[in-house]
């Protein structure tokens, strides 16, 4: 998976890819996909929710340039896999997740598989996780409407975010970096579909 799926695309950052050396996809995926866990695309793991494809994991994940003393949030827990990846690449992760049995299910796995410096609330994740704040990298698994305020606002200046926003059905892979107190720059990593970031700063339940 490494090599074909992350390597051979445009995954060079060596510590990304030893991260994902190091964390077990087939440990984040139900028993009956475990034949699938290396699979180059997204997995269902209930709830109508996916574990997302390694590359785009891998792409967000080198997007957040992180160098090891960060302090990481993450928004759509999903499995835990991201988390997980995160945890170490970064000094801690707190990740957010809506659906409370997924939030259940991968804070129980991650604490079976020794992540102890990642962190699982469940919780409306456009809100940010205050907290906490602020954040030198914050990664969102879920394609917003648009950047939601608070994610902004949480951020350390000089920190990432690298978020999917637009259109229901495509959207654009973003990292904003924040400038300064009132200032942000954006770079477009491509296009990318994610399932909706659902919550009072994202989609309505019901779309
Ligand atoms: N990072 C995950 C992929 C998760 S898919 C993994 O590695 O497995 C996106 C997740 O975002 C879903 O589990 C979904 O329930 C969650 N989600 C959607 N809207 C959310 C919100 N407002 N706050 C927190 N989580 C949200």
């Amino acid at each position: 998976m490494v090599a074909k799926q992350l390597r051979a695309r445009d995954i060079t950052d060596e510590r990304v890819l030893a991260a994902f050396e190091r964390v077990p996809r087939e440990a984040f995926v139900a028993p009956d996909q475990v034949d699938s866990a290396y699979d180059d695309s997204p997995l269902p793991i209930g709830d109508g929710q996916t574990i997302s494809q390694p590359y785009i994991v891998a792409l967000t994940t080198q997007a957040l340039r992180l160098a090891g003393h960060e302090h990481v949030l993450e928004i759509g827990t999903g499995s835990g896999y991201a988390a997980a990846i995160l945890g170490q690449l970064a000094t801690s992760v707190v990740t957010i997740e809506r659906i409370g049995s997924l939030a259940t299910m991968a804070a129980a796995r991650l604490a079976a598989l020794g992540h102890t410096n990642v962190h699982v609330h469940h919780a409306d994740g456009t809100l940010g996780w205050a907290p906490d704040a602020p954040y030198e990298a914050i990664a969102v698994a879920a394609g917003a409407p648009r950047p939601p305020r608070a994610l902004l606002e949480q951020l350390a200046v000089g920190g990432r975010l690298v978020i999917p926003f637009g259109p229901h059905d495509h959207q654009r892979l973003v990292r904003i970096t924040r400038t300064g107190a009132s200032t942000w720059t954006e770079e477009n990593l491509g296009a990318v579909r994610f399932v909706p970031l659902v919550g009072a700063h994202g989609w309505p339940a019901s779309a």
